[in-house]
């Protein structure tokens, strides 16, 4: 992972960045160091018009259906100016109790995009199970698919196409991860559940495994 304050590249059970000495601690004298409940989708800045939410949840339903290991939560609200979008996604990916997420999908299996409005900032975290399958490059790629509907303030357009580009980058992981699991595994390391997310993100590209979501979702 970055580092959330000096962006440089560290490795993600540091207990802090050897860089510049960055730990959570310091995100939680930002934002607090309570934990927040809240929903997957929360809107605090009211920016998403009468019908949008049905639209967007639906996508972020569809692609933990999908992908039945991951779930993804959008959270929008005015930071105010100091704060910073990407430290303020990693504390928030940290410390959110989201209350519509199954308790088997821990924070690790999160995907956080993050709108502030009134700064004009986007961000996306993932939690560390996602390592293997995501990286920064994949996460700007598709902040970039939504850059123009946020600036004409179509909010909800932009999140549904930063989800439908997160399925297609997911969707070639899955692939590349069937072809050679060694590779990912190796990458994901001997960390908790490395094997779970491996056979459930190659087992979630199945359409059997899609419909095997559905009915443990019911
Ligand atoms: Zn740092």
């Amino acid at each position: 992972m970055k580092c959330p304050r000096c962006v440089q590249r560290i490795h993600r059970a540091a207990a802090s960045c050897p860089h510049c000495g960055f730990t959570l601690a310091d995100a939680d004298a930002n934002f607090g160091s309570e934990d927040v409940r809240l929903r997957c989708l929360t809107d605090s800045a009211g920016i998403l018009r009468r019908g949008d939410r049905p639209t967007v949840e639906a996508a972020m339903e569809k692609i933990s259906r999908r992908f039945p290991q991951i779930f993804v939560a959008v959270y929008t609200g005015s930071l105010g100016e100091v704060a910073n979008i990407r430290q303020f996604g990693f504390w928030l990916l940290n410390r959110a109790a989201f209350e519509d997420v199954p308790v088997e999908k821990p924070n690790e299996a999160g995907i956080l995009i993050t709108i502030d409005p009134e700064s004009k900032a986007a961000g996306m975290v993932f939690g560390y199970l996602l390592d293997p399958f995501l990286d920064e490059s994949d996460t700007f790629d598709c902040l970039t698919r939504a850059h123009s509907h946020w600036l004409e303030g179509r909010y909800a357009d932009g999140i549904l196409r930063v989800i439908s580009h997160l399925d297609v980058v997911l969707r070639k992981r899955s692939r590349q991860a069937r072809r050679d699991p060694e590779h990912f595994e190796r990458k994901a390391g001997l960390r908790a559940r490395p094997g779970d997310v491996v056979r459930g993100i190659r087992a979630g590209h199945g359409h059997a495994a899609e419909e095997k979501a559905e009915e443990v979702h019911r």
